[in-house]
């Protein structure tokens, strides 16, 4: 298929943007992060914000329906100028789903100040950085106002117990996923498989590298990365740009995976052939998965 072939083939259906600014720091202190307790200077925050009223502004004019999930180094959830851009986001009628992944570090009345129906959240729970009590209310109060999120937490060996703990505490109906410690993954024992698969019933997933090269990928087409600058790549981890959002030289492609495999849940569910849709349905960003039944504790 042609460029051309290409941009008319999805230029009027939905887009999924991966939105990754310039901010680095996060408030958390996590071991294994690279962007435990980094700061960001007074200039670098000021960048971010503007970066990302811009893209507000590229979003504001578009007419094609539009689903986005903010995928920060660092946590961006807890700046006022995120709450804000992702408000005005939400009450953008081509506008979805506005999602982001964050520590839910912030107060009740800055996840308010985010507030539209769109919302959905991807919360990550770290047990060396909180307490269960203070990460569950921040839970409770989400699922009071009726907003879309996932609780999720690595896979850590050492911290099996929490995570289980974690899903005794949890609403049964909401979804807690794990995600495999890379670095541990061939020391996990039979027995802690079998618990981290009762606990996630999606855990088999995320424990593969899917071979990806030369396989369709909606990446690129339906799905795309933007940095703060408007840099568009297909997603976070092949870097070849496809053009810039806001010049106009953004070129959709619907050419295959030319990684040898891909093993980040945000990548491998937007291979089709895995067919992963039939899970998450309209959740596919948020991991918000609509076939789960609600938990069952044994
Ligand atoms: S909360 Fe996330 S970004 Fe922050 S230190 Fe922990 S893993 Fe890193
Ligand atoms: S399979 Fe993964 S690495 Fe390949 S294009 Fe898709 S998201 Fe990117």
């Amino acid at each position: 298929m042609t460029t051309e072939q290409a941009e008319h083939h999805t230029r009027d259906q939905p887009l999924s943007i991966l939105y990754r600014g310039s901010l680095l720091s996060c408030n958390y202190d996590c071991g294994y992060c690279p962007f435990a307790k980094a700061q960001d200077s007074r200039e670098s925050l000021a960048r971010d914000a503007v970066e990302l009223q811009r893209f507000v502004d590229w979003v504001s004019q578009q007419t094609r329906p539009i689903r986005i999930l903010f995928t920060p180094w660092g946590e961006a959830y807890i700046r006022r100028y995120y709450q804000q851009a992702m408000a005005q986001l939400g009450n953008m009628p081509q506008v979805r789903r506005v999602a982001i992944q964050t520590n839910l570090s912030l107060t009740t009345d800055a996840i308010e100040r985010s507030y539209s129906e769109t919302l959905a959240l991807w919360c990550t729970y770290h047990p060396s950085q909180t307490t269960a009590e203070a990460f569950l209310e921040k839970c409770a109060f989400l699922k009071g106002r009726g907003i879309r999120f996932s609780v999720g937490m690595v896979g850590n060996r050492d911290e099996l117990g929490q995570i289980e703990t974690m899903r005794k505490a949890l609403p049964d109906d909401v979804y807690l996923w794990v995600n495999a410690n890379r670095d541990e993954q061939a020391d996990y024992q039979a027995q802690e498989l079998a618990m981290l698969k009762q606990i996630d019933p999606l855990f088999e997933q995320n424990l593969h590298h899917y071979p990806s090269l030369g396989k369709t990928c909606h990446t690129g087409s339906e799905v795309i990365s933007v940095d703060g600058s408007g840099n568009v790549q297909r997603c976070h981890f092949i870097k070849q740009s496809l053009g810039n959002l806001y010049d106009g030289t953004f070129q959709p492609t619907l050419a295959p995976c030319t990684n040898q495999t891909c093993d980040c849940h945000i990548g491998y569910i937007h291979l089709p052939h895995l067919d992963l849709k039939k899970h998450y349905g309209e959740g596919l960003l948020e991991r918000v998965p609509e076939t789960m039944t609600p938990h069952q504790h044994t």
